[in-house]
């Protein structure tokens, strides 16, 4: 408890209880039972989810697998199974946690955006589903963290879940990423033969952002030199 008498902390039944929500509300049907089990604070059995094949981690929400969620809400969906689980486990571990440390847990995968690059001639581009992946870093972020800072993690996150816009969310980066030479296409799949050029080199790749550019991750393949 701080002086105002609220916890900025986050425990494993907060946790655990944000997670139960997020899979009642996308229709999961196999891991709800584990969660609900666990929901009331209790870790006794928690950590048998993660293990092995099939476990928790594998779980992927998305229409394929049957769950009740439109196409705007997958990323963002996954985004947060993968941050609450995530800090489901470390809670689950170490007790109570800041909202620094509870991010910490989670990682840095999601913060790259994801996409193709021509190279032959260097053309980059994104899709929808590239950037509302993208968003979802961010917004689960720092929906994690309000949910911490402010003692009210689960309608933190009840709240991101019911003002999502997709459209906003892309119309938020685009103007950055087209500024960094990265074009946005309303397509899926994969980008070949390269929309400029016409070349088939192409192949997947990944821009960091600084908060200001996009520029790209240095674990890409590099381009040809010619
Ligand atoms: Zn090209």
């Amino acid at each position: 408890m701080n002086m105002f008498g609220r916890r900025k902390t986050i425990s494993f039944r907060d946790a655990a209880e944000a997670t139960h929500w997020l899979l009642v509300a996308v229709g999961e049907q196999h891991w709800v039972s584990d969660f609900s089990k666990h929901s009331n604070g209790t870790t006794q059995g928690f950590r048998s989810v993660y293990g092995g094949m099939g476990s928790f981690n594998d779980l992927v929400i998305c229409r394929a697998n049957k769950h009740t969620i439109d196409a705007a809400h997958e990323p963002l969906a996954n985004q947060l199974l993968q941050s609450l689980s995530s800090i489901c486990y470390a809670t689950s571990q170490n007790g109570d946690l800041s909202a620094q440390d509870a991010l910490a847990s989670c990682g840095t995968t999601g913060n790259e955006l994801h996409g193709w690059l021509c190279r032959d001639c260097g053309y980059g581009q994104v899709t929808r589903e590239d950037m509302l992946a993208f968003a979802a870093f961010y917004d689960v972020a720092q929906a994690i963290h309000g949910g911490i800072t402010s003692g009210s993690f689960l309608g933190s996150i009840q709240s991101l879940w019911k003002r999502l816009d997709p459209d906003e969310n892309v119309s938020r980066f685009r103007p950055t990423a087209e500024r960094s030479g990265i074009a946005y296409a309303e397509s899926t799949g994969w980008m070949r033969p390269c929309p400029q050029c016409g070349g088939n080199d192409t192949c997947v790749y990944r821009w960091s952002f600084d908060g200001r550019d996009f520029t790209p991750s240095s674990d890409n393949l590099a381009m040809k030199t010619s």
